[in-house]
């Protein structure tokens, strides 16, 4: 069974369309302005208006799958220079939300794991710690290179700017107790 089934479809369309303007996906008129402007296209599996071509013709598995919901730097070029007016990084995020939610497409991308290992460290301590991130970072998608990288984080250890133990906020319990109401609304 495609794991974009219908259901998943209807999710897709309910969210996509509770966003402002999210309707104007259908009067896309493919002229390839989003694509062109987007910084990142040129890595992508299917460029912005091949996705919302496809999305049209109702295939979002494939668009989920494809890297590039995860390559978007979420610029907004191509939602400001739409000539019809499509919120097209909105829809890369309701996009990269039922990803994440559903399990579907590259789990291991970059600006996957840093946001899922952001959102961890909120979730725990209230706020971000800078080094903390950048190990799991790291970690999960490229330790060589954190090698390479620790000359550095040692010159900025030293002059103070990396700071080794992270702090937790006030009332760490109450903001997760928060989140966690905040993601229970959100999956309705
Ligand atoms: S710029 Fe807008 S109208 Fe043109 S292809 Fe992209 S989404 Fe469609
Ligand atoms: S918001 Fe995303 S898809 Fe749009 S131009 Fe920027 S990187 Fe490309």
């Amino acid at each position: 069974m495609a794991v974009a089934s219908l259901d998943l479809r209807e999710v897709f369309l309910q969210k996509l369309y509770s966003i402002p303007n999210g309707r104007k996906v259908n009067e896309c008129i493919q002229c390839g302005t989003c694509s062109a402007s987007c910084p990142t296209s040129h890595a992508m599996d299917y460029s912005p208006r091949e996705i919302i071509a496809a999305l049209r013709a109702g295939m979002l598995d494939r668009v989920l799958r494809s890297n590039t919901v995860w390559l978007c730097s979420s610029c907004y070029s191509c939602s400001v220079r739409c000539p019809a007016g499509i919120p097209f990084t909105d829809v890369m995020y309701e996009l990269k939300r039922l990803g994440v939610k559903h399990r579907i497409g590259d789990k291991g991308a970059p600006n996957t794991v840093m946001a899922r290992e952001f959102v961890h460290l909120v979730d725990r301590r209230g706020r971000n710690h800078e080094p903390a991130l950048i190990r799991q970072y790291f970690l999960h998608t490229n330790p060589l290179r954190a090698l390479r990288q620790f000359p550095l984080a040692l010159r900025l250890w030293w002059r103070g700017r990396m700071p080794l133990r992270g702090h937790t906020i006030k009332g760490a319990a109450g903001l997760r107790r928060m989140m966690a109401a905040i993601e229970e609304n959100g999956s309705k």
